[in-house]
C-alpha cells in the first residue's frame, strides 16, 4: 500500500524531543506506509529554510507561497515566481483567504491570492488553497482569475456540501485532514461522502491538528494513515483503494511521475 500526506510543514514538527531529523519523521511514515509527502511552505524565507531542512530526497515534494495569515510581511512577487519555478516545487501556495484569524490584512490577501493562481497558470502548477470565513470572496477570486487552468486544491477542506460542489465544478481536488475525524464534524462528514473518490486527497496538515486517537499529541505525516483509514469507511471502500485512489489523484494534480508513487 502507498500512501501520500499532501500537505504537511515538516519545518514545524518538533526535532528537539520527538523526532531525530526529517529522516527519523519520514521513517516513521513509511512504517505505516505514507511513503511520500508534499512540504508545504507558508513564507518565502520558511521556503527556502524548508528546502535546506528536507534537501533532495525521492519522497518529498514541495510548495512555495505565502499563508494569507503571514499577509502583514512584505514580500517580492518576482522573487515568488523566481522560488515557484525552480524543480521540485509543484505547487503555489499556501494561499487563498483568511478572514478567521487577520481580516485585517483582507485586501492584501485577495492581492496575493490573485497573484498566486497567475504564477499558477505561467507555470503550469495548481494552487494549494486555505480558506477560512472567506468562503464566497474565494470562489469568486477563483473563478476571476481562471484557476482551472493551471488546477488546486482546496486543502484541509471544512466547508459544507454545496461549496463542495462548485469547487467540483472548478475541476478542484478536495482534501481532507484530521478535523474530519473529530467528534462534532457531522456536517464535515456530510460533505466528504458527497466529494467523488477520483476528486479526493488525504492530508495531516501536521503539526496541526492530529486526527483521533491522537488528538493533543502533534500531528505528524504518519498519522495519515488514520485520515485514510477514517474516509475509507465513510466512503465505504477499503483502505486499499482509498490509497490507490488518493495516490492517483495526487500524481495527476501534482504531476508527480507515477513511478514515484509506487511501492519500492
Ligand atoms: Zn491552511
Ligand atoms: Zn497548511
Amino acid at each position: 500500500m502507498f500512501l501520500v500526506d499532501s500537505h504537511c510543514h515538516l519545518d514545524g514538527l518538533d526535532y528537539q524531543s520527538l523526532h531525530k531529523d526529517v529522516d527519523d519523521v519520514l521513517a516513521k511514515a513509511a512504517a505505516r506506509d505514507v511513503k511520500f509527502c508534499l512540504a508545504v511552505a507558508t513564507t518565502l524565507p520558511g521556503y527556502r529554510g524548508l528546502r535546506s531542512l528536507v534537501g533532495e530526497r525521492d519522497d518529498v515534494v514541495f510548495s512555495c507561497g505565502v499563508h494569507p495569515l503571514n499577509q502583514d510581511q512584505m514580500y517580492d512577487e518576482q522573487e515568488l515566481l523566481t522560488l515557484a519555478a525552480e524543480p521540485g516545487v509543484v505547487a503555489l501556495g499556501e494561499t487563498g483567504l483568511d478572514y478567521y484569524y487577520t481580516p485585517e490584512t483582507k485586501a492584501r490577501q485577495q492581492i496575493s491570492f490573485r497573484q498566486h493562481i497567475r504564477i499558477g497558470r505561467q507555470l503550469n502548477k495548481p494552487v494549494i488553497v486555505h480558506t477560512r470565513d472567506a468562503r464566497a470572496d474565494t470562489l469568486a477570486i477563483l473563478r476571476e482569475e481562471k484557476v482551472t487552468e493551471c488546477g488546486g486544491v482546496l486543502h484541509c477542506f471544512t466547508e459544507d456540501r454545496e461549496t463542495a460542489g462548485k469547487l467540483l465544478d472548478m475541476g478542484f481536488y478536495i482534501s481532507f485532514s484530521g478535523i474530519v475525524t473529530f467528534r462534532t464534524a457531522g456536517q464535515l462528514r456530510d460533505a466528504a461522502r458527497y466529494v467523488p473518490l477520483d476528486r479526493l486527497l488525504v492530508e495531516t496538515d501536521s503539526p496541526y491538528l492530529a486526527p483521533v486517537p491522537h488528538r493533543g499529541k502533534e500531528n505528524q505525516p504518519a498519522m495519515v494513515r488514520d485520515v485514510a483509514e477514517f474516509m475509507a469507511t465513510l466512503k465505504g471502500v477499503s483502505l486499499a483503494e482509498l490509497a490507490q485512489a488518493t495516490t492517483a489523484n495526487f500524481a495527476s494534480l501534482f504531476h508527480v511521475d507515477a513511478s514515484r508513487l509506487q511501492p519500492a
